[in-house]
């Protein structure tokens, strides 16, 4: 291959990558509530950030019946499913953003790593695993943000920089409800 193809080679696989990256970096990623069935009064307006033994709630509780769906709150990338010893079955999805979901006290995984999910699709049921189990039925959901450098719409310590307070985006959804 002459020089000059390579380098419309090498240019036209640029374009590409940094145009798939702005096409999912700068587009609005639609938001849902990950608890069907949920209203804005199965959570908590103040839960993010409240004081647990010890250190600071770096998600919200979202209440509901065991066994409700769990829901992909964006679409994503499925980067994680598995036990962990504090969020009992958890699930760990990435969206278009970078950011993470994770959803934690499952009492049922209903997908798996690597799963390419939509808004609304079923990724597993409510339960109280984890160290959850002597509270009632709750999905625990994180929304953390690891390659934020600064902060406008978090509230707290640096350290919670680069976590998103879940009720914000909730609350714009029930609004349009
Ligand atoms: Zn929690």
């Amino acid at each position: 291959m002459k020089r000059k193809h390579v380098f419309i080679v090498i240019l036209a696989l640029l374009v590409g990558i940094i145009g798939t990256f702005c096409s999912f970096a700068f587009t609005k990623v639609d938001f849902t509530s990950p608890v069907k069935g949920s209203t804005k009064n199965s959570y908590s307006q103040d839960d993010f950030l409240s004081p647990r033994d010890g250190h600071k709630h770096k998600g919200i509780d979202i209440f509901a019946k065991s066994g409700t769906p769990v829901i992909s709150a964006t679409k994503g990338i499925v980067m994680y499913t598995g036990v962990w010893k504090i969020g009992g079955n958890v699930v760990l999805i990435m969206d278009p953003h970078m950011r993470y979901h994770y959803y934690a006290h499952l009492s049922e995984i209903d997908t798996h790593k690597f799963a390419v999910v939509n808004l609304g699709d079923e990724i597993g049921k409510v339960g109280n695993t984890g160290n959850a189990i002597h509270t009632p039925s709750h999905l625990h959901y994180t929304i953390s943000n690891p390659f934020k450098l600064y902060s406008y719409d978090y509230k707290g310590a640096h350290y919670s920089i680069h976590y998103l307070n879940p009720v914000i985006l909730l609350n714009e959804y029930f609004k349009t409800k």
